[in-house]
């Protein structure tokens, strides 16, 4: 199956969402939202629930409407646009196929609104279930279709319109595991393909990291940081993206400009002593600042050491490596991510002493 006529048909667009802000009640859903998606690309909105993700999308398809400022598609300002005129497709995470409807019926529904004629429909729409591998199931009806499957007949009753933005609001999340990471890579095959500007709304960060260009975290309807998923795993901007997205130790050291101490080591660190952090120990200076220093699972290592201050408190095993958790004699708990053949030294009760081999993610203010 190819899919030049789709992708001849449209030019990727852009997106924009300036200031966006929007009250339920005492709820802010978006305090101010500021984001920009770039032509072709597939962003995800990644956050805690009730960070606003939903609201923003919706405000993308038309089906929700800012207190203040705007959305702008292709540089042109559809705020007010009705959402019937928005030219977005939208998959829900329930399916929301049309139960009376066969597969085909569904994918053509929207179509026939259009007055597109009963061959070109029927045509369009077979073309489009051949691109989500369900050519041979055009006739079928909703309940006769897993859900992996519904919820591609949704992706292709989207795509059906040749719309300028695909819009997807947790699309996975009602699949199982398995049929989750096939659909996974379906959809970003398709999208890319396709080349269609496209925002996933996800709070599941592994799904984000594995499938966006660039993945967008919001905190209580702000944008904290947007960035691919590389440069928000290793290089995160605040200690809340740091510890979102993937997992993080906090270990206390102490902060004198570029340079960190802890775990008895001095460590070069990058950028400026985080905000509120002289404040909070009111130590800086030449005895320096006290700080969290936050470190990945994988930039930890752990060796026995019958002398060693620290105490192994629990393994578990992950395949090639296996996650360590360590005690330090302070009570920090530490974890490091092992090669599985030097981890099995390492039981339960064993003495260790723990080495940072690199410069630390970021350090931050110290919690506690
Ligand atoms: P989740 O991951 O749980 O779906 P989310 O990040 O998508 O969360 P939103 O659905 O955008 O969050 O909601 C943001 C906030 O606004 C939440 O506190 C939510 O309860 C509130 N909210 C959203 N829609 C409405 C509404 N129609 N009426 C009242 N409150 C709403």
């Amino acid at each position: 199956m190819t899919v030049t006529t789709l992708t001849t048909l449209e030019k990727a667009a852009t997106v924009e969402f300036r200031g966006l802000r929007r009250e339920f009640g005492p709820t802010v859903a978006l305090d101010g939202l500021d984001l920009s998606v770039r032509p072709g690309e597939l962003l995800a909105l990644l956050g805690p629930s009730g960070c606003g993700k939903t609201t923003a999308l919706r405000m993308l398809a038309g089906f929700e409407h800012p207190d203040s400022g705007e959305v702008l598609v292709d540089g042109e300002d559809v705020t007010r646009v009705p959402a019937h005129r928005r030219d977005a497709g939208m998959v829900f995470q329930s399916y929301s196929l049309f139960p009376h409807l066969s597969a085909v019926d569904n994918v053509a529904f929207g179509l026939r609104m259009r007055k597109v004629r009963t061959a070109e429909r029927r045509s369009r729409a077979a073309e489009l279930l051949d691109l989500v591998g369900l050519g041979d199931k055009g006739e079928r009806f909703p309940h006769q279709l897993s859900g992996g499957q519904q919820q591609r007949v949704a992706l292709a009753r989207a795509l059906a319109l040749r719309p300028r933005v695909l819009l997807l609001d947790e699309p996975l999340s009602a699949l199982d595991a398995k049929v989750r990471l096939t659909l996974r890579e379906e959809i970003r095959r398709l999208q890319q393909e396709l080349g269609i500007t496209t925002l996933f709304v996800t709070h599941d960060q592994e799904e984000a990291l594995s499938m966006a260009d660039r993945v967008a975290v919001l905190r209580a309807g702000r944008l904290e940081q947007c960035a691919a998923p590389a440069e928000l795993y290793g290089r995160p901007a605040t200690a809340f993206v740091a510890e979102f997205v993937g997992t993080m130790s906090r270990i206390p050291g102490r902060l004198t400009k570029d340079v960190v101490e802890v775990l008895g080591q001095r460590l070069p660190v990058d950028g400026e002593a985080p905000s509120g952090a002289s404040a909070a120990s009111g130590t800086s200076g030449t005895s320096g600042t006290e700080v969290d220093v936050l470190v990945r699972p994988e930039a930890v290592r752990v060796r026995a050491d019958g002398g060693g201050t620290a105490r192994v408190v629990a393994t578990a095993f992950l395949g090639a490596v296996t996650r360590v958790t360590v005690r330090l004699a302070d009570a920090t708990e530490v974890k490091a991510d092992l090669p599985t053949h030097e981890a099995a030294a390492l039981s339960a009760g064993a003495t260790v002493t723990v080495t940072l081999p690199e410069r630390p993610v970021l350090v931050a203010e110290r919690t506690n």
